[in-house]
């Protein structure tokens, strides 16, 4: 069965993308085939794993406006097993658009459900807000994963996001789950990092993964070559940790 994992927080810049595009490379590096929804306007995901939006012809905003078959909107990346549903700017409109449409929550869920036996995990990067997009997302979802970076307002803004999941599960998805909670970001040289990581696992308990994301630039200079870390640099720190987080997702999943 596949398993369908919204990576959401409303923050910008927490570390959605970096790991919906390493989570999923790494899934799909033990054999996974591993579909990535990006359902950010800014389309990160789909530069970071080599997609030109320039020549993206329908993107996932064709699917939900204009219901067109997610199939024809579908790209492979370089790496096997992992392909993507791109997003480009025009997605910035379906948030408006949207609030006219009829069952505008339900549009993406719908949608996955043609290709659902296709793939054994289905990520989606949600954008930094909590509007349309992340509501469809979170409606054809079985579980979020909440990046948290590891700076000292961690834990602000998350009781939105708590509460716009509570709102999911009572009207639209009732099995809606937190599939957990990384730690992004830490930064070895400060005291800080420990005290975060204290006050993030108080309130998520066993919520929250073993493995923490440190602060890597080979992780943030990946996207500009188009590549997942695990084929920009395979032997590197950043590789290593994201393929750590993946067992801790199949661990919990198969
Ligand atoms: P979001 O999708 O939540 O906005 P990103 O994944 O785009 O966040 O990360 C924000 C910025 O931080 C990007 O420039 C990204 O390359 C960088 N970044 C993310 N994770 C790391 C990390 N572990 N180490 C270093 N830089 C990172
Ligand atoms: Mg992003």
């Amino acid at each position: 069965m596949v398993h369908i994992i919204s990576v959401a927080n409303q923050k910008g810049g927490v570390g959605k993308t970096t790991t919906t595009i390493n989570l999923g490379a790494s899934l799909a590096a033990v054999g996974k085939r591993v579909l990535i929804i990006d359902i950010d306007p800014q389309g990160n995901a789909t530069s970071g794993l080599g997609i030109a939006k320039a020549e993206v012809d329908k993107d996932v905003y064709n699917v939900l406006v204009d219901e067109i078959p997610i199939k024809e909107t579908i790209h492979h990346t370089s790496r096997k097993n992992l392909d993507i549903v791109p997003a480009t700017i025009q997605l910035a409109g379906a948030e408006m658009e949207l609030t006219s449409l009829m069952a505008r929550e339900t549009r993406l869920k719908q949608s996955i459900d043609e290709i659902e036996n296709d793939y054994d995990y289905i990520l989606i990067d949600c954008p930094p807000s909590l509007g349309q997009l992340s509501i469809n997302a979170f409606t054809a979802s079985n579980s979020i994963l909440i990046p948290v970076q590891s700076e000292f307002y961690a834990l602000e803004g998350l009781s939105q996001l708590l509460n716009s999941i509570r709102l999911v599960q009572k009207h639209f998805n009732k099995n809606l789950g937190v599939e957990g909670v990384l730690l992004t970001m830490l930064d070895a040289r400060t005291n800080l990092g420990a005290e975060v990581v204290n006050e993030v696992k108080n309130y998520f308990g066993d919520k929250v993964y073993e493995t923490i994301i440190p602060r890597i630039t080979k992780l943030a200079e990946a996207p500009s070559y188009g590549k997942p870390i695990i084929d920009y640099d395979p032997k590197s720190r950043g590789a290593v940790v994201y393929q750590e987080l993946a067992s801790e997702v199949l661990a919990a999943n198969d």
